[in-house]
């Protein structure tokens, strides 16, 4: 309750009042009258609210009305507004691609060619040699041509939308063969059966969850078979007693009937991951070359890039895929294209890949030097952390995220932080959510496990910084 007396509404200064404090000029001329008008509106309103439930004393609303307070009050709303946009984040959860924190971080060289395409005109549809109007994917669909071996290839807005609009274009009213084993959800709303539904096709399933026979491909064509599909098993894996018919026996099935093969693979990859000490994942240009006619997959995924769809594969086929009507809907807009553009020209020198290109880099990171990453952040972030806490340095696991390799272990390190205190962890983990640049790691087995691998170096001092004012 306010010691002195209570505020009376009717001594609320006016708006008109307020806007012409000298002490708000200079916001007035930062952010324009309309703004600061009605931010300077709610926190009458909010006074008015308080002076009516009798919670504030005539001396607190002499306070709240007087130029440094109305700045203040100003500023922190201006404040709280941009927090609602996206927040640079700390991705320690271990996860590289993560759908929830944007999946893959484009390179310098895509970077500058979205500004480029944002404050300068292009050449996005024009054949400057011919001074015609040329094709927007042409730049892409060479490129794909070049990296992939494949006839043609075409570009929408992500890997969902390819699936939507080769089925649409090729199966329209007809059916689709796909083994009951892969009948896949991708986490936000793509299921394989669904999606079928909006292309218009009816999907024949074949086979059972564990096991799919060639000759239940074989078994399944008739008169209205528009095409095979094979679907990446992207979030799961089917282990134990089964079977698969693998690409190219699929190929020759569908072949044999004179019908194409279709392939979402979701990830994508145009390089061996081998090299990066993981599980081979097939490549796009193996899927062509084991007999697929199309093959789908993402931009942002393993391929490193911005979020797009890509369907390379037989001409004909693509043709049939541009012409129709959704291909117009579903297309990528002029920052995406410069992106993509960006980091396909990448892959044509693959040695320099896991230098330039931010995913591999991160994928590519060793074990020692995420160690001994670990190893200097110890100290400086026990030290700033409450003594109920225990902080050590600890080998993990990461995952490449995104539907690749599933179950593939990155053998990775960081830091695991355990608590005395039941509910420790979680107010941890909050106040870490809380930071001006949030942290974000992963609470499993009662530990809050911080894996590195995705803390750039160049990040480190910032990351400490802000973990040193922690107070936790
Ligand atoms: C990820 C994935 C998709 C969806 O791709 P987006 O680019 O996220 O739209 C579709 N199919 C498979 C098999 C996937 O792994």
């Amino acid at each position: 309750m306010p010691r002195t007396p209570p505020a009376s509404v009717a001594a609320l200064p006016s708006l008109d009042r307020l806007l012409r404090l000298p002490a708000l000029a200079a916001m007035i001329e930062r952010h324009g009258r309309s703004r600061i008008t009605s931010l300077l509106r709610s926190h009458l309103q909010a006074l008015r609210e308080r002076i009516n439930a009798g919670h504030l004393s005539a001396e607190q609303l002499q306070q709240a009305v007087d130029g440094p307070a109305l700045v203040a009050v100003v500023d922190a709303a201006i404040a709280a507004d941009a927090r609602l946009n996206l927040q640079p984040m700390f991705n320690l959860t271990g996860t590289v691609l993560h759908t929830n924190l944007g999946r893959a971080l484009l390179p310098e060289a895509a970077v500058h060619a979205v500004t480029c395409a944002m404050t300068t005109p292009v050449d996005l549809e024009l054949d400057i040699a011919r001074g015609r109007r040329g094709d927007r994917d042409a730049r892409v669909q060479s490129l794909v041509c070049e990296l992939t071996g494949a006839e043609a290839a075409t570009v929408v807005n992500n890997n969902a939308a390819a699936v939507l609009l080769l089925l649409n274009s090729l199966a329209n009213r007809r059916e689709v063969v796909v083994s009951r084993g892969e009948l896949v959800e991708i986490g936000g709303a793509f299921r394989i059966p669904d999606v079928m539904r909006s292309a218009g096709a009816r999907l024949l399933e074949v086979g059972t969850t564990n096991r799919t026979h060639p000759a239940d491909f074989a078994n399944a064509i008739g008169t209205r078979t528009a095409l095979l599909m094979e679907v990446h098993a992207s979030n799961y894996a089917i282990t134990g007693f089964t079977a698969k018919v693998d690409t190219t026996a699929m190929a020759t099935i569908a072949h044999e009937r004179g019908l194409p093969l279709v392939v979402d693979l979701g990830s994508g990859s145009l390089c061996g991951l081998a090299e990066f000490g993981l599980p081979h994942e097939p490549t796009v240009q193996e899927t062509l070359a084991a007999g697929a006619d199309l093959v789908s997959f993402s931009g942002d995924k393993l391929l490193g890039g911005p979020q797009a769809g890509i369907i390379a594969g037989r001409a004909d086929l693509i043709a049939r895929i541009n012409r129709n009507p959704l291909k117009r809907a579903l297309r990528m807009d002029k920052m995406g294209l410069a992106a993509l553009e960006a980091v396909l020209a990448l892959y044509r020198e693959p040695e320099l890949l896991a230098r330039r290109l931010p995913t591999l880099r991160t994928l590519s990171r060793t074990q020692g030097d995420i160690d001994a990453q670990a190893q200097r952040l110890l100290q400086p972030m026990r030290a700033a952390l409450a003594i109920d806490y225990v902080i050590e340095q600890a080998p993990m696991h990461s995952q490449i995220g995104s539907g690749a390799q599933p179950q593939a272990q990155l053998a990775s390190a960081g830091l695991r932080i355990t608590s005395a205190h039941r509910g420790g962890l979680d107010r941890l983990a909050k106040r870490l959510r809380q930071l001006p640049k949030p942290v974000l790691g992963r609470i499993t087995d009662d530990a809050l496990w911080l894996d590195l691998r995705c803390l750039e170096s160049a990040d480190e001092t910032a990351f400490l910084a802000q973990w040193s004012a922690l107070q936790a």
